[in-house]
């Protein structure tokens, strides 16, 4: 038997751990093509948030009653997958759960880059592809610009930070307490904003007095609604994520978003998923950039599959600096 975490029931603005059970759940014969994979790493992400609403999106929702999923490093213990042999460590979404039954095609085996096993959930994993191409492409960030990052102490926000550097880019960075904004100051953000300690515009509009060339948005709110007030002249946007809103029932109020005509801001939404065509081109320069020190990787990590919601939910509360993982 294994163990799994299902959706008991949907939340209605801020999830609580009363909407999610964790239950025993019996695992398929292994047929031709699958692999059993023992999880050692799993990945919470704020998405999911939005996978737990009953509407259509670029994922299909969860069902209540079901088992949920997502990122996960695991083992293989079992194989009947030519390409794969027990103790092959590999990633896949059977997450949410110690062991898994697998479609061998779903599961990639992690690559040898000399990187630590955990780190394909985040610097090297989604997270990583997320903030290199959303910086680099999406927003189209070049040496010499001035960006903001929100949620610049997260696991995207913290990657963010680093390769706008690495590429000689002014960075901006905000985040929640003064601790935090020490840790991003530490990966060299230029200036950096406790947007609890007092008004967000104001701190930003003094951290950039010429204004941004680019705004990396992971929160939305009150934080893009600034982003829109000091943008410069063809500021570009690249809208990452907006985690202030994914618990919120009413819809957000912006006083700003008419500069996006007068400051003619490329606003651009992208999705992860789009950039895994290019895995090998992100490779090449993140694992040098990880090997010789210029991206450092952190991670928050909670042990027990017993904590996975506890861990989800902190997110929300700011409890992760990096990337937030449970350990098995
Ligand atoms: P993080 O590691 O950044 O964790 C979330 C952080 O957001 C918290 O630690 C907290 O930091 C901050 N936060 C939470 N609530 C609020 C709020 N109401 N206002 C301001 N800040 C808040 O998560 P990820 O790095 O995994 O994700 C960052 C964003 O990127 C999310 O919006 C996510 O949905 C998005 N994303 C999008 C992808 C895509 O394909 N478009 C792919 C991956 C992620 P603090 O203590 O500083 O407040």
């Amino acid at each position: 038997m294994a163990r799994a975490w299902h959706l008991k029931s949907r939340p209605s603005g801020t999830p609580t751990s009363d909407n999610f059970e964790l239950k025993e759940i019996g695992l398929p014969e292994l047929g031709e093509g699958m692999v059993r994979v023992r999880n050692l790493w799993l990945s919470v992400d704020p998405y999911m948030r939005g996978r737990m609403n009953d509407v259509k999106s670029y994922v299909p929702p969860f069902q209540v009653g079901e088992p949920l999923e997502g990122g996960a490093i695991g083992e293989v213990v079992e194989s009947k997958a030519d390409a794969f042999a027990p103790g092959d460590l590999v990633q896949h979404m059977g997450g949410w759960r110690d062991e898994a039954v697998i479609d061998a095609r779903t599961a990639q085996k992690l690559p040898h880059l000399g990187a630590r096993p955990e780190q394909f959930l985040g610097v090297l994993g989604v997270t990583g592809i997320t903030a290199y191409f959303g910086l680099l492409d999406a927003a189209r960030a070049k040496q010499g610009d001035v960006v903001f990052v929100s949620a610049a102490a997260g696991a995207v926000g913290s990657v963010v930070v680093q390769v706008a550097r690495a590429r000689g880019m002014t960075v901006i960075g905000s985040a929640g307490g003064a601790e935090k904004c020490e840790f991003v100051r530490s990966l060299g953000a230029d200036r950096v904003i406790d947007y609890k300690a007092g008004p967000l515009l104001k701190g930003l509009a003094e951290a950039a007095p010429d204004g941004i060339d680019v705004y990396f948005d992971n929160v939305g709110g009150d934080h893009l609604d600034a982003a829109f007030a000091i943008a410069r002249n063809n500021a570009r946007f690249a809208i990452c994520g907006m985690i202030d809103a994914y618990n919120q029932r009413e819809p957000m109020a912006f006083r700003f978003i008419q500069r996006i005509i007068a400051a003619r801001i490329a606003v651009k939404g992208f999705i992860v998923f789009d950039y895994f065509p290019r895995m090998a081109e992100f490779y090449a320069e993140m694992a040098p950039w990880i090997a010789d020190g210029t991206v450092k990787s952190r991670e928050t990590v909670i042990d027990g599959l017993e904590k996975t919601p506890d861990a989800f939910l902190g997110l929300f509360k700011g409890e992760n600096t990096g990337k937030m993982l449970i350990r098995l």
